[in-house]
């Protein structure tokens, strides 16, 4: 509990000086308006935002954990939410009782360590009785995901060791764990996966590539990027911090709009500072989102399946008062990613030449690491923490 207080003091002390501090999920179908509507701060507030904050509003998770503090007549006297891995919005009331909004870097802690499990149940079992996160297997189970690893064939005798790293916040895992470096032993067999900091993909220990290629497509003809993906930069000029969780194509009003890849509609319709938005969901945890359409195409259905390249909308500027655009996101396990970085990033094959030869010698201290930690007769204890129900009073 010391340690939550502490961590919750050097985050937010600044800003929340004393009274209560509500700790809350956000929930599902609140949009950033009805928030606002909640505690009778106009939608003014919202609609003088500039258009950068205002698809940053948009990019509220139902779920997600927020800070809130009210005033002792129950009025919003300020909150915080997280909307990406590195910026949080922060609403407040200034001296003058007027709210105003701006974004703030999140002070997440990171941790790393390398665990061995033995295998007594099942790989999902065992990594979550170990660590409380289910995530865990579920990312060890994506990167071995092709190549001859079969979990269901793992047996009592059997073990894994994992090198990952966790963000934290107030001691709650923080996004995915990025694992490292992995071991999987199958009756006697080891079998290694590392990620390679080059071009951040999983690689065997002899370099051999495994990932099945993705291609995305650029969703449209466009003019000229008109603003590129950031996830966290100062802006010397206004003093402040600014994110844009996707990447801007301009384009006409009424260009037609592709998807990008393979997948399934999970959104259709508006959603707040995105305007007339459509989510597909693909294979391997990414998601693709198109925003500021004018109009979709009126075959497009929630829940179908869309290929690449079918026709799903038009450009537009709903959402928003400047020209029009294609507002595309990129998601890979919720967080938000340069769609640019994959779109350009091709098959993935097997590694060669220098780019081997040094991929290679990187991998050599954290292969011994994984090596001996599941020979160690008393392993490392691993850090426990539960994602789906852990409870806090933060109460001060
Ligand atoms: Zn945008």
């Amino acid at each position: 509990m010391f340690k939550l207080l502490f961590l919750f003091f050097i985050t937010v002390t600044s800003l929340f000086s004393y009274a209560e501090v509500k700790e809350l999920q956000w929930p599902k179908g609140e949009s950033f308006i009805t928030f606002l509507a909640k505690y009778g701060i106009s939608e003014r507030f919202y609609y003088d935002l500039e258009k950068e904050d205002k698809e940053l509003c948009s990019e509220i998770n139902a779920g997600t954990w927020h800070y809130l503090y009210e005033n002792e007549d129950g009025s919003l006297n300020q909150v915080l939410i997280p909307v990406s891995q590195e910026i949080q919005l922060h609403i407040y009331q200034d001296t003058n009782k007027e709210y105003k909004f701006q974004t703030l870097p999140i002070n997440y802690n990171e941790f790393s360590e390398t665990i061995a499990i033995p295998i007594q149940n099942s790989v999902a079992f065992d990594l979550q009785k170990a660590t409380g996160d289910p995530m865990l297997a579920a990312q060890l189970k994506a990167i071995f995901s092709h190549g001859d690893v079969n979990f269901r064939k793992m047996q009592k005798g059997d073990f894994v060791s994992i090198n990952y790293r966790l963000r934290t916040l107030m001691g709650r895992p923080f996004g995915m764990p990025v694992i490292d470096g992995a071991m999987v032993e199958i009756n006697g067999k080891k079998h290694f996966r590392f990620r390679n900091l080059d071009d951040d993909k999983y690689y065997d220990e002899k370099g051999n590539g495994f990932t099945k290629s993705y291609f995305f497509k650029i969703p449209l003809t466009y003019s000229r990027i008109s603003s590129h993906f950031t996830k966290k930069r100062y802006h010397p000029v206004l003093k402040r911090y600014r994110a844009h969780l996707g990447t801007d194509f301009a384009a006409p009003r009424g260009r037609k709009i592709y998807a990008a890849a393979d997948g399934k509609v999970i959104f259709v319709g508006r959603k707040g500072g995105y305007g007339k938005t459509i989510i597909i969901k693909h294979t391997n945890g990414y998601r693709t989102l198109y925003a500021h359409q004018n109009r979709f195409n009126s075959r497009i259905k929630n829940g179908m399946r869309v290929r690449k390249g079918d026709h799903i909308g038009y450009v537009g500027s709903t959402g928003l008062s400047s020209g029009p655009h294609l507002h595309l996101g990129l998601y890979k396990n919720g967080v938000a990613i340069n769609p640019l970085k994959v779109i350009k990033r091709g098959n993935t094959k097997s590694l060669k030449g220098a780019k081997k030869t040094a991929f290679i010698k990187s991998l050599k201290p954290l292969k011994d690491a994984i090596i001996l930690e599941a020979k160690k007769e008393s392993p490392n204890l691993p850090t426990k923490l539960d994602r789906l129900s852990y409870k806090s009073d933060l109460a001060l």
